[in-house]
């Protein structure tokens, strides 16, 4: 190493910061976040004025001020970073990631701080926002684990689970009471010598490009026992899971019997009781027409710990995958979420009421009941020449467009389903629509 990673502690310190323009400012606001005192020096200085100061920053932004600061610095035995001029300094700034208090710091040696602004970027995208709450979770029960477990090797896997297990997770979702309840339990599992309970995350897997998943649903993914996912969730999606996680389908599929809604919630909490970390994934976001409010009952009801996770609904990836609008100011004022399918799914929609102008519907499994889709709209007075388009397998390299109006929904449908290769596919009615067909998206295949 060219240089030592060392951690400062300023609160209270002096430091000095030479220069003005946006180089000093930034500087001296790092040194003032980390509680120094910043003592802000234009012009030429002297080595008294730097004396007793912690730490010397020159940012003037001129060869020969740089120089001649440095050189006061230098005398008055301070140690000091000149901005862009390695061979001028004492100590060198890394690039910095602070994520809630807890901070992880980038230095290449002065070689290339671009590569560190890279890494720093990469870093930033892996680490979740709530670290600090991990940090917190982890000072509150250091006293209760040495007291109550003795055998090391008990101790430092507890600890382990306490930052990677299901604590974490509630904490990293902002419910720390939730987290140090769970602790708790482990706490007590672990003094029994028994297996502590799982978690059950229910996650919207995205409308089934899989770089529509969520941080936060691929960094669940990464963590998971078990994977259990509806047929809708592509494979590109369950390639995102992590190697070792055992992958369990809940769909409905030819030729095998279809797992019925009590038997997943029943899945789901035998294997958080059993200690497993449980991914429920679901296409698109879970608690649009996903029933995730059924498998989060069941969870609640056991007593169990869960999470949800959103994700981007059908109608959201469809309408940009095919260059629509939901809304727009010359056209729509309100989008609807509805089902298009019959009564068996719930309560039926109130189509007199979707019906308004200047309304986009989103109709989600509508295609397959195409026809009668048309008649009730019809009923309930939407005109018979509203813009009308089908997206298949939105979002997906499949995916197929087709627009049209709604008289002619059913032919429409028709020309999707007669592939035999249908994939999913969402009806987005009203004005914005007619946008699908001025798209010029390489996607969009037309139906004819
Ligand atoms: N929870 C899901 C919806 C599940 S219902 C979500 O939020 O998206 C299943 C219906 O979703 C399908 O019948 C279809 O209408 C729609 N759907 C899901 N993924 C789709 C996709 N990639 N393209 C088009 N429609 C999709």
């Amino acid at each position: 190493m060219k240089h030592l990673p060392l951690f400062f502690d300023l609160a209270g310190r002096k430091v000095a910061v030479v220069g003005d323009g946006p180089k000093a400012d930034l500087r001296a606001n790092l040194a003032r976040s980390a509680g120094a005192e910043v003592l802000t020096l234009h012009g030429p200085v002297t080595a008294r004025e730097l004396r007793g100061a912690v730490a010397v920053f020159v940012a003037t932004e001129d060869e020969a001020a740089d120089a001649a600061a440095h050189r006061q610095a230098k005398v008055a035995g301070v140690p000091v970073n000149v901005a862009d001029r390695p061979a001028l300094c004492d100590f060198i700034m890394p690039a910095i990631v602070d994520r809630d208090g807890v901070v992880v710091a980038i230095s290449t040696g002065g070689a290339s701080p671009t590569l560190a602004t890279v890494l720093r970027g990469r870093i930033e995208a892996m680490l979740p926002e709530r670290l600090g709450s991990l940090a917190r979770l982890a000072t509150t029960f250091r006293a209760q684990v040495n007291a109550r477990i003795a055998d090391p090797a008990g101790r430092r896997a507890f600890l382990r689970r306490l930052i990677e297990g299901p604590a974490a997770r509630l904490a990293l979702a902002g419910d720390e009471a939730g987290a140090r309840r769970v602790a708790l339990g482990e706490l007590d599992a672990a003094r029994r010598k028994m297996t502590p309970t799982g978690i059950a995350h229910i996650v919207g897997a995205g409308p089934g490009d899989p770089d529509l998943l969520t941080l936060k649903a691929a960094q669940l993914l990464q963590e998971a026992d078990a994977v259990l996912h509806d047929d809708l969730v592509p494979p590109a999606v369950l390639a995102r899971a992590r190697r070792d996680a055992e992958i369990v389908s809940v769909g409905k599929r030819k030729g095998r019997p279809s797992w019925a809604q009590a038997d997943i919630d029943a899945e789901l909490v035998r294997r958080v009781r059993s200690g497993q970390t449980v991914v429920r994934l679901k296409a698109g976001d879970p608690f649009i027409f996903g029933r995730g409010g059924e498998e989060v009952d069941a969870l609640r009801g056991a007593g169990l710990p869960w999470t949800v996770v959103p994700g981007i609904t059908a109608a959201l990836g469809c309408a940009a995958a095919a260059g629509i609008p939901l809304t727009h100011r010359r056209h729509a004022s309100a989008v609807t979420f509805v089902t298009g399918h019959g009564a068996s799914d719930g309560k039926p929609p109130a189509w007199a009421a979707l019906a308004a102008q200047g309304h986009t519907l989103a109709i989600y499994m509508g295609a397959s009941e195409a026809s009668s889709v048309r008649d009730r709209l019809l009923a309930a007075g939407t005109a018979p020449s509203t813009p009308v388009a089908i997206v298949e397998s939105g979002t997906r390299p499949e995916q197929r467009v087709s627009t049209g109006r709604l008289g002619d929904l059913p032919r429409l449908a028709a020309a999707h389903s007669g592939a035999g290769t249908a994939g999913p596919s969402l009806i987005i009615l009203g004005d914005v629509a007619a946008y699908a067909a001025a798209s010029e998206m390489p996607a969009l295949a037309k139906v004819s």
